[in-house]
């Protein structure tokens, strides 16, 4: 389990870093494949199991932490628990591509810790807190509550962003794509 390499989105909730990720996706010659996460968080929307994420039971996440499935877990908010299986990553190297994660920022450290020199790890940074909670309530998916959450949470994953490869503001989306597209450009050729 070596081949590709590892390409690690995090930030806090609300900073943009899905739309960034999803742009990538669509960048055919970079040839990555998203790492499709477990959660025992409910499905929200539109979202597909299997695609976007597979929603587990909090009682099956709990056997797959017993039976050392995950490469890394984090129980992000309380009982919502995500983590990413091994399987998932081997599934992407089988393919020939690169594997590019959007996940919290101790799980991105984590996988950069366990595959220090296949990994890169990017930090994107929203341009202020204020304008975090703005794009949350925009988003329209949680309740106010859980905005709160998510936003208290925020704070202390802006402290951790030094401890990455690389930091892209999000100040204007298109000015962030095209960072975020250079740097893991620049990655994959290396
Ligand atoms: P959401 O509920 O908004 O989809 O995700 C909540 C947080 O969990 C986000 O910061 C997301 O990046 C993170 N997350 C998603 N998948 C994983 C994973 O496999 N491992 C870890 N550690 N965090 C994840």
């Amino acid at each position: 389990m070596n081949q590709g390499k590892l390409i690690v989105f995090s930030a806090p909730s609300g900073s943009g870093k899905t739309t960034i990720v999803r742009h990538l996706l669509g960048i055919e010659d970079l040839n990555l494949e998203f790492s499709i996460s477990a959660t025992s968080r409910e499905r929200r929307g539109t979202e597909v199991d299997g695609k976007d994420y597979y929603f587990l039971s909090l009682k099956d996440f709990k056997q797959h932490i017993k039976n050392e499935d995950f490469l890394e877990w984090e129980e992000v908010y309380r009982d919502n628990f995500y983590g990413t299986l091994k399987s998932e990553v081997e599934r992407i190297w089988t393919m020939g591509k690169h594997v590019i994660f959007d996940i919290d920022v101790s799980g991105g450290l984590r996988i950069k810790r366990k595959f220090p020199e296949q990994t890169l790890s990017i930090f994107v940074k929203p341009p202020s807190i204020d304008e975090l909670k703005i794009r949350l309530k925009n988003r329209k998916t949680e309740s106010e509550e859980k905005i709160s959450m998510r936003v208290s949470k925020a704070s202390a994953e802006l402290a951790t962003a030094p401890l990455f490869d690389k930091i892209v503001i999000n100040d204007t989306l298109e000015h962030a794509l095209e960072e975020a597209e250079n740097l893991v450009r620049d990655f994959i050729k290396s």
